[in-house]
């Protein structure tokens, strides 16, 4: 059996985590590869004190992991889009077949990459990309292939629910945990594409492309993050029976594709809302099979190094029946890929969560039920709270039946602009995740 030659990119986390993965199970790894799997060269620009190299050449420039004619693979570890994406399209036109754990590398540049790899009649993969450890890729690309995606809701930023889980659990504000996060290594020194969103749109648009068939397009996501919550707003929605969870959420419709990531009420008793810490978990709704659930750990050396080496041991097995990307990179193969419209965020439905802080005076309720009828938007529920120590208002809170953003929108305007209204309406999406 002729090795794999495999040039790894980057010796951090997720690198350290391969390299060490490879030798600990190269028996097991060979025996399912139908080939070693040798890691020929390291790209890195320092050594990773948990990784004992030995013989293998380690070369500070990572270009010269692509520019040596004995490295088969390239493993992008690196991380970012720039140097990442110069190096993956280098290393395709060297003739090497990539696998990376790069999201922003695959949804922001992915159509040309796999674009210029089938030029160059190499495989590109990227299972480790969304929910580190968790095979979903495979899932939604082969184990799923026999059905129409309707949808998929997934908590795939472990960090967020990471924050979320210890502000309901311990009743903290969102600063305090997220400064926790920081101090333990959950969360990046700058944390905006955790809890802005950013890295769940990147998965989302991942998960959404391969479950629809649809080009890659990280810009038509909407993108909420969560900041803004309190651990008020998870009390009042633990009240109603709901638990706040920050979704990406992709829906398939006769208008099109719904893309977006948000905060989410969903109801306590469905398995996402009892995901907690850093885990990640993703619910697929398969017309023939019914919703499936895949949960597991969505970061973190060890478990993003298990998807990485299933993707060395898939190419690997191509490799040896002569074959290069058996499985289309998209799931579904280029010509059928097709540009469906997104649904504009003004016209998704949902049902809502609306809280407002308003003067404990006859005619208040009355005044806003009429704006939400209005607006035809129906009331589920409709509480109002006992005042805070020392406040003069009360807070409202108000469950809606599913309406679309846009009156939604409109009638929070009219609400706002009472004068019996203080502040902002603090608005969230719920979703009852049952199909
Ligand atoms: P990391 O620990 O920061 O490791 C990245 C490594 O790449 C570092 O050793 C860094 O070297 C090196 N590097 C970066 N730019 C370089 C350059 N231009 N030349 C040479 N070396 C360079 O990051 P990571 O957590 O392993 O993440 C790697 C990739 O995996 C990212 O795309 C990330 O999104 C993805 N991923 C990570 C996880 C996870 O749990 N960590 C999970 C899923 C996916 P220096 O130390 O010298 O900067």
């Amino acid at each position: 059996m002729q090795p794999v030659r495999i040039g790894i990119c980057g010796l951090g986390t997720v690198g350290g985590g391969t390299f060490n993965l490879l030798q600990e199970n190269a028996e097991a790894i060979a025996a399912r590869a139908q080939a070693p799997l040798a890691v020929v060269h390291i790209g890195a620009r320092r050594d990773n004190p948990a990784c004992d190299t030995g013989s293998v050449r380690v070369s500070r420039d990572i270009f010269d992991v692509v520019a040596d004619p004995d490295v088969d693979v390239l493993v992008e570890l690196i991380g970012g889009t720039t140097v990442a994406r110069e190096l993956v399209e280098a290393a395709i036109r060297a003739g090497k077949h990539v696998v990376t754990a790069n999201k922003a590398l695959i949804a922001e540049h992915g159509n040309g990459l796999f674009a210029l790899a089938a030029e160059h009649n190499v495989a590109v993969r990227y299972e480790a990309a969304v929910a580190g450890g968790i095979p979903i890729i495979k899932a939604l690309r082969e184990g799923l292939a026999g059905n129409h995606i309707e949808w998929l809701a997934g908590i795939i930023n472990g960090t967020g629910n990471f924050i979320l889980s210890e502000m309901r659990e311990h009743r903290r504000e969102f600063s305090d945990v997220l400064a926790e996060a920081q101090a333990l290594g959950y969360a990046e020194a700058d944390p905006t594409f955790d809890v802005e969103g950013i890295d769940a749109a990147h998965k989302l648009v991942i998960l959404a492309s391969i479950a629809f068939g649809i080009p890659l397009q990280f810009a038509s996501v909407y993108t909420e993050g969560i900041t803004r919550l309190t651990p008020q707003d998870l009390d009042y929605a633990e009240e109603l029976g709901y638990r706040v969870k920050h979704l990406g959420i992709a829906k398939q419709g006769p208008s099109g594709v719904e893309l977006r990531v948000h905060p989410t009420l969903i109801p306590e008793d469905r398995l996402l809302a009892n995901v907690n810490g850093v885990k990640n978990a993703v619910l697929v709704e398969g017309s023939a099979v019914g919703p499936t659930l895949y949960y597991g750990a969505g970061a973190g050396g060890k478990p993003t190094a298990s998807a990485v080496v299933a993707d060395l041991v898939d190419l690997a097995r191509d490799l040896s029946a002569g074959q290069v990307s058996r499985v289309p990179s998209l799931s579904f193969s280029n010509e059928a890929l097709r540009d469906l419209p997104i649904v504009p965020m003004a016209e998704v439905e949902t049902p809502w969560y609306l809280r407002m802080e308003a003067e404990d005076r006859t005619g208040v309720l009355s005044r806003i039920a009429t704006i939400f009828s209005d607006h035809g938007i129906s009331i589920e529920a409709l509480i109002q709270k006992a005042p805070a120590a020392g406040q003069a208002t009360v807070p409202l809170i108000v469950l809606t039946n599913r309406a679309a953003q846009g009156r939604v929108d409109a009638a929070v305007a009219e609400i706002e602009a009472l004068d019996t209204i203080t502040g902002q309406v603090v608005r969230i999406r719920v979703e009852p995740l049952d199909g």
